[in-house]
């Protein structure tokens, strides 16, 4: 009756009755769901796309991440992660070392995944990215292997000269089971050229993905979002998004990423607010409707707005983590690591179902029913 009323004086309802028929939505009209501040709304027709395709159920995974090197041959302006070779807070961590950290997060969190990912190392040999690979799988070869985003795996076919078809069949060969979403950022040249320079271009990354989904490996796309970019880069990137998944069906997950200013050369910019987050995670929801899953990156969105969020089209909370760096390096708040104790109870708290899930969205029995914490 209420949602009757409000949207009878709605500019957005012919919007809300296109979603209602599970009719794909324009660019003009994502634009202006941007600019609505009716947060009620774009939730509801968000939570409606969200439980047509995954009902009640809010996945989780059991995953470590490790950044084997913040060594990196570019500079990007928002980010605070990377370093050149022998400056300070540079870090490279030895086979031996990534292999070791794997093993202790299997034994001791019986993690599911391994998300790798790294700068764009000057110097490392092609070799050595595949010996990682062969390593992790002899000492964890249970575990899913998440490694590289597009970005790198561009930057490996310039530097060793091959095609992306090359090295990713060389890497898949050596152990990689899929790729994460990063690196994607905004698309559009107008910020991406002001930015990110040294790094693929959006068609480069977007051909990265093309080519992991023919070799069948599923991937995921992250946008990073709340900096120099206008609402209208926002649903260009989702359009470029949207088009390669109707061709190639091969991302599972698109996770908006909010930018963190702290220590970078953007750092005169603030973060985005608690509005921002929540309005463009909807939108996602609402615009890409042929991704399976919208994912709240709680590292970056925050414990709080994360669980909120799952009211706002969000189906994924992510995983453990275990450690992390990019987005520490960056100034966010947000504690390394959360139990599953930890995830399952903020999932239940906003009345939705917990399900612990492998990499590719198989549902998976938890080793052992984590007692219900309050
Ligand atoms: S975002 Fe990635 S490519 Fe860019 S500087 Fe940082 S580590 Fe290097």
């Amino acid at each position: 009756m209420v949602l009757k009323r409000l949207l009878n004086q709605s500019p957005l309802k012919d919007i809300y009755q296109k979603v209602e028929q599970g009719t794909r939505i324009t660019d003009t009209e994502a634009l202006r769901l941007y600019q609505t501040n009716d947060l009620y709304l774009l939730g509801v027709m968000a939570n409606m796309v969200r439980e047509k395709k995954n009902g009640n159920d809010t996945y989780y995974n059991i995953n470590r991440h490790i950044d084997y090197t913040n060594v990196c041959a570019t500079t990007c302006k928002f980010c605070a992660f990377s370093r050149f070779e022998g400056e300070e807070g540079a870090f490279e961590f030895t086979h031996q070392q990534i292999a070791q950290k794997a093993k202790e997060a299997f034994e001791r969190e019986h993690i599911t995944e391994l998300h790798i990912v790294g700068g764009l190392h000057p110097t490392y040999e092609f070799e050595w990215y595949e010996q990682m690979l062969r390593l992790l799988k002899q000492t964890v070869p249970s575990v899913h292997l998440k490694c590289f985003t597009g970005v790198e795996i561009n930057f490996f076919a310039d530097k060793y000269n091959m095609s992306h078809e090359e090295v990713l069949t060389r890497l898949k060969a050596a152990g990689l089971d899929s790729m994460p979403g990063g690196g994607a950022e905004i698309f559009h040249p107008e910020v991406r050229e002001r930015i990110c320079p040294g790094k693929a271009t959006a068609d480069q990354w977007l051909q990265v993905h093309r080519t992991a989904h023919k070799l069948g490996l599923k991937t995921n796309a992250t946008m990073l979002y709340g900096h120099i970019e206008k609402y209208e880069h926002r649903v260009d990137h989702m359009r470029r998004l949207r088009e390669l998944q109707d061709e190639t069906g091969g991302f599972q997950t698109f996770i908006p990423l909010a930018f963190h200013p702290d220590h970078t050369a953007m750092d005169h910019f603030a973060r985005p607010s608690g509005m921002e987050d929540l309005k463009t995670l909807a939108i996602a929801r609402i615009y890409l409707d042929n991704f399976p899953h919208i994912k709240a990156y709680w590292i970056m969105l925050g414990v709080r707005l994360a669980q909120l969020s799952l009211a706002y089209g969000v189906d994924d909370i992510d995983g453990t983590v275990i450690e992390e760096k990019i987005y520490h390096m960056a100034g966010a708040d947000t504690p390394e690591i959360m139990t599953v104790q930890d995830l399952r109870r903020l999932i239940r708290e906003a009345g939705r179902q917990p399900v612990e899930r492998d990499t590719l969205y198989k549902e998976l029995k938890p080793v052992q029913e984590p007692a219900l914490s309050k």
